[in-house]
């Protein structure tokens, strides 16, 4: 058989080599008919049961999910679980039954269509792409009135191990039922670099390319297929000469791999006698099994919006500082540092349990959001802040205020945990007096005062995903602008070299803890600015840890100051080139 090649979008790195399993689904064929009136309450019902059938299906798939399932996976199913019982999809398509006449399965495709209309009208790619949600949702309920099997279900017989699954498209549902099942690869028609098959990917650590118009059509069940997530290529039935070669480069990959792994118990201390902090990012309780499996030493930003999102009633105090609490007695003596709300702009609340406060702003990332949100619901901001409070009494805890832009918010900040420190006292709870507070540097204004904003706090911690975007104007959702968002820029660079300047002036930590400091290309130019604590996605730590070891900072030190005086980020990129070549 001659070998054929594909191409799409590499979404998540690696090569993978195994057997192409099509997952062809049966065509949804939806049919129109119009109902007679004295049968409109039945059909209503039947469409009724549909819904409800459809939520204890996903309720199952969420009841089994594994611990070790991504939250991103896990997010996706509550989300759908919401839209279950949302108007749009549970009451709306009733209401069609009965003022159209029509039968369930067709107002069901005529709500889809007015909602997906809407979606593909907005801007935001990353809202465009939520569209998807729709149609999974859509089609899981068609599949129940049509009385069609989802063949996923059947399938879960080991007969997908080593496996290539090739889909147009996978649900949350899909692959998290698919994740334990020995899979090496994902391969789609659709979907880019947020769809749900990239997230998993990621955070599986597998192979996957996506976008590969029609390989359902050009690809044989069973062959032999290659994925190279790196470049976005697919091999099938590939020759003596091209299998040799990827065999190689998958060697090459699983050697890169176990030397990374050996890392894990080594300290990260530079050539020079150096020790650099790495710790982790996490959203919930559930990320610390990765970051046990790469050993970060501790937590550098908890972001507790996560507790807040995809769900209908904000967490009270009590569920705060319990879920507070599960991380502090996991990380059993390693510093935990927990970020006040971060709400509004790419972080929002479920349509339910949306804010009284939280406007639909024409410039959300401008708006009201993080601590200016909390100085507006001081009630809000009072609630996290005694649960913060009272967890730092069973062990190390920071908090971090995000989003600061100005010494009144400070002081505004500083005084409400004051306040909560006297409520505490009068109910006899315990909590650390002596908690730091820090704030992250993500704002320029933050950066430029922060030999300023220094006198206030213990800490700080660069947000470099806000940093970048505020300093250039690029909005860092926009592809459209992405080639603006450059965290090498220059201007950039002068904002870290000054807020890392005046927290060590001022005798207090300086760590990073944008996706800059887990890039492991960016170590030797920040280790070079000074700086000697990083927190990153926990997959990043020993990437970053190898660098570490193989670096002499007091060299870099002499060479990279030269940065600051360059005047592009492509004069910085090449420099960054020359300092990581060996
Ligand atoms: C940042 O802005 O760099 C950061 C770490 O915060 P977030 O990505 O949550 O806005
Ligand atoms: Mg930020």
């Amino acid at each position: 058989m001659a070998s054929l090649s594909l191409n799409g979008v590499g979404v998540s790195r690696g090569v993978a080599i195994g057997k192409a399993y099509l997952l062809q689904r049966d065509q949804l064929k939806v049919r129109e008919y119009l109902i007679p009136p004295s049968l409109v309450k039945a059909e209503q019902e039947r469409f009724r049961q549909a819904v409800d059938i459809a939520k204890e299906q996903l309720a199952e798939v969420r009841q089994k999910i594994p611990a070790t399932t991504p939250v991103d996976i896990v997010s996706f199913i509550d989300t759908h679980l919401l839209m279950l019982s949302d108007k749009a999809l549970a009451k709306d398509p009733v209401k069609l039954i009965d003022e159209r006449g029509c039968n369930a399965e067709w107002a069901l495709k005529l709500q889809r269509d007015a909602l997906v209309a809407v979606f593909e009208e907005m801007d935001d790619p990353y809202l465009r792409t939520r569209k998807d949600d729709v149609d999974h949702v859509v089609n899981r309920i068609q599949r129940i009135l049509l009385n069609q099997n989802d063949n996923i279900q059947i399938m879960l017989d080991g007969r997908l191990k080593d496996s290539v699954i090739i889909a147009d498209d996978l649900s949350p549902a899909d692959t998290v039922t698919m994740q334990n099942e020995g899979i090496v690869a994902f391969v789609t028609e659709f979907g880019g670099p947020n769809s749900h098959t990239t997230i998993l990917a990621r955070s599986l650590g597998i192979p996957a390319v996506v976008g590969v118009k029609n390989a359902l059509r050009y690809l044989q069940q069973g062959e032999t297929l290659v994925v190279d997530g790196y470049y976005g290529a697919l091999l099938a039935s590939p020759d003596k000469t091209g299998m040799a070669h990827y065999q190689q480069r998958q060697r090459a990959e699983r050697r890169h791999h176990a030397e990374l792994s050996k890392l894990k118990e080594l300290p990260a201390i530079s050539r020079d006698g150096l020790v650099i902090s790495l710790h982790a990012n996490i959203e919930l309780p559930e990320d610390l099994a990765m970051m046990n499996k790469v050993a970060a030493k501790g937590v550098g930003l908890y972001r507790t919006e996560y507790l807040f999102m995809n769900r209908e009633e904000l967490p009270d105090e009590e569920e705060q500082y319990e879920t507070y609490k599960t991380v502090v007695k996991q990380l059993r003596g390693r510093p935990l540092t927990i970020r006040t709300l971060d709400l509004g702009a790419d972080k929002t609340l479920s349509k339910e349990s949306r804010h009284a406060l939280s406007s639909v702003a024409n410039n959300p990332a401008l708006g009201l959001r993080a601590i200016r949100l909390c100085l507006r619901d001081t009630d809000l901001f009072l609630t996290q802040l005694r649960a913060i409070l009272r967890v730092s009494a069973d062990g190390p805890v920071s908090m971090m205020i995000p989003m600061v832009a100005s010494v009144q918010e400070l002081q505004q900040a500083l005084t409400l945990i004051k306040q909560a420190k006297v409520e505490l006292q009068e109910q006899g709870k315990a909590f650390d007096d002596t908690l730091p507070v820090g704030a992250m540097i993500e704002v320029p204004a933050a950066a430029i005062l922060s030999d300023v904003f220094a006198k206030y706090l213990d800490f700080f911690s660069i947000g470099t995903n806000d940093l970048v975007q505020y300093t250039m104007a690029a909005d860092r959702q926009d592809n459209a602008v992405s080639y603006l968002y450059q965290p090498t820029h220059p201007a950039v660079l002068r904002l870290i070299d000054m807020t890392i300047k005046a927290g060590h002036k001022a005798g207090i930590p300086v760590s990073m803890c944008g996706e800059m400091a887990g890039e492991s290309r960016y170590t030797r130019l920040l280790l070079g600015l000074g700086l000697s604590e990083f927190s990153m996605q926990p997959a990043m730590v020993p990437e970053v840890k190898s660098i570490v070891q193989n670096s002499d900072v007091e060299q870099l030190s002499k060479k990279v100051r030269r940065v600051l005086r360059m005047s592009s980020a492509a004069d910085v990129e090449a420099f960054i080139e020359l300092l990581n070549s060996p």
